[in-house]
């Protein structure tokens, strides 16, 4: 049997995970809970984005000295000044990735960046261009990818591309696509970007429609080979694709979903706890995977195998 693809784990935990209003954490808990990360077998941290804020840069060296496995990563927007703190923060590291992106569906070029197509062009060529100066590891993100003009998409990653980026990420900003138009989205790129071969397609879902995982795991037959995730799916609003759940898709449905992540299983729940605990926020109790009910569940099934054999002895 031909090995099977890998799965790049993409952890963003502690950038997008942190966004969501309350989940602050503090420098030395985002250490502790790299130092997880690492030991899990998480491909790429997302540390934070480090022009953000005084602790975001701080967080993001402190973890670029202390990884061994892991990449660590730090987000930018199309901005020199975004990439040099990026730059700043993650140098500690061997090996890093810095992530910038942009806008480039219609409502955000227009009411939030208020920029032409032109302009936004422009923009990815002089930011990928720039980062990639720093580093050969360059990703690079369509903001609000699944409310954007296809013919507009394809260009903006074939530039990207071209500038140097390698990874290409697809957000679903808004959490609105569902998994066979997601999946659609994912195969129109790889048809029509010439380049796309030159890079790793990665998804970010968001979790407004509870699709998240559905998301990324439909995008996994169409070409996706990157999925960023957060553990226990924290995130602004519904939150991200959960992590636990993506791998153990993966890891349980084999047969369906020949892939493989480098995940450690075993210290998903470990990843859990400490997540829960610095953020603050419980862990539903029928959450799939890390829920308490999920384990009491597995439990109760081999409690029920233990009483069905006495009544058979
Ligand atoms: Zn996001």
């Amino acid at each position: 049997m031909a090995d099977k693809d890998k799965v790049i784990i993409f952890d963003t935990t502690m950038r997008d995970g942190e966004q969501s209003p309350g989940a602050s954490m503090s420098v030395e808990e985002k250490i502790q809970i790299s130092r997880v990360f690492d030991e899990m077998g998480i491909d790429i941290i997302e540390a934070g984005f480090p022009i953000s804020s005084p602790g975001d840069f701080e967080a993001v060296s402190a973890i670029s000295k202390s990884v061994k496995n892991s990449i660590p990563c730090g987000l930018a927007r199309a901005t020199k000044k975004d990439i040099d703190a990026c730059y700043e923060s993650l140098k500690f590291a061997k090996r890093f990735r810095i992530h910038t992106f942009i806008s480039t569906s219609p409502v955000h070029m227009k009411h939030k960046l208020n920029m032409t197509d032109e302009q936004v062009l422009r923009a990815i060529k002089d930011s990928v261009t720039y980062a990639k100066k720093f580093t050969d590891d360059v990703e690079w993100s369509c903001e609000d990818g699944t409310r954007t003009n296809l013919e507009f998409m394809y260009k903006t990653i074939e530039l990207a591309i071209k500038c140097g980026a390698t990874t290409i990420n697809i957000p679903d900003t808004v959490g609105y696509s569902i998994p066979e138009e997601f999946a659609k989205t994912i195969t129109s790129i790889k048809n029509n970007v010439p380049n796309i071969d030159k890079a790793i397609i990665s998804a970010h879902c968001h979790n407004d429609l509870g699709l998240a995982v559905a998301n990324a795991l439909s995008g996994l037959s169409a070409g996706v080979r990157q999925i960023e995730c957060t553990i226990n799916g924290i995130g602004e609003r519904a939150g991200n694709a959960a992590l636990e759940e993506i791998v153990m898709a993966i890891k349980t449905r084999d047969d369906l979903l020949p892939y493989e992540t480098g995940i450690k299983t075993e210290l998903i729940s470990k990843a859990s706890k400490i997540v829960s605990n610095a953020t603050g926020f419980p862990v539903q109790f029928n959450k799939a995977i890390v829920g308490k009910n999920a384990f009491a569940h597995e439990s109760g099934i081999h409690q029920d195998g233990m009483l069905k054999k006495q009544r058979d002895i």
